[in-house]
């Protein structure tokens, strides 16, 4: 497997877990198994789908996701802003 790259700082990114299990807190849908990375630069952490599917790039954050699925990311962001505020 090709190494994952951070878009913003261009390093290697870490693998934190693999095939975790997601989708029922955020996602009206089937749940999918995501390979979790972070960025030991910017801690910015990515997700990538480790399921078989059509994949399209969410062109927010532009994390790659299942065609069927809502972006995971921007689900996440937007959970957190609420926190937040
Ligand atoms: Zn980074
Ligand atoms: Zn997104």
């Amino acid at each position: 497997m090709a190494e994952k790259m951070c878009p913003s700082c261009h390093k290697a990114l870490k693998l934190k877990e693999s095939g975790y299990p997601m989708g029922s807190a955020f996602l009206k849908a089937d749940r999918v198994h995501v390979d979790i990375y972070e960025c030991p630069e910017c801690h910015a952490i990515r997700l990538y789908s480790s399921d078989e599917g059509d994949m399209v790039t969410c062109p927010k954050c532009g994390t790659l996701h299942s065609a069927k699925e809502a972006c995971a990311v921007c689900a996440l962001n937007s959970a957190f802003d609420k926190a937040n505020q």
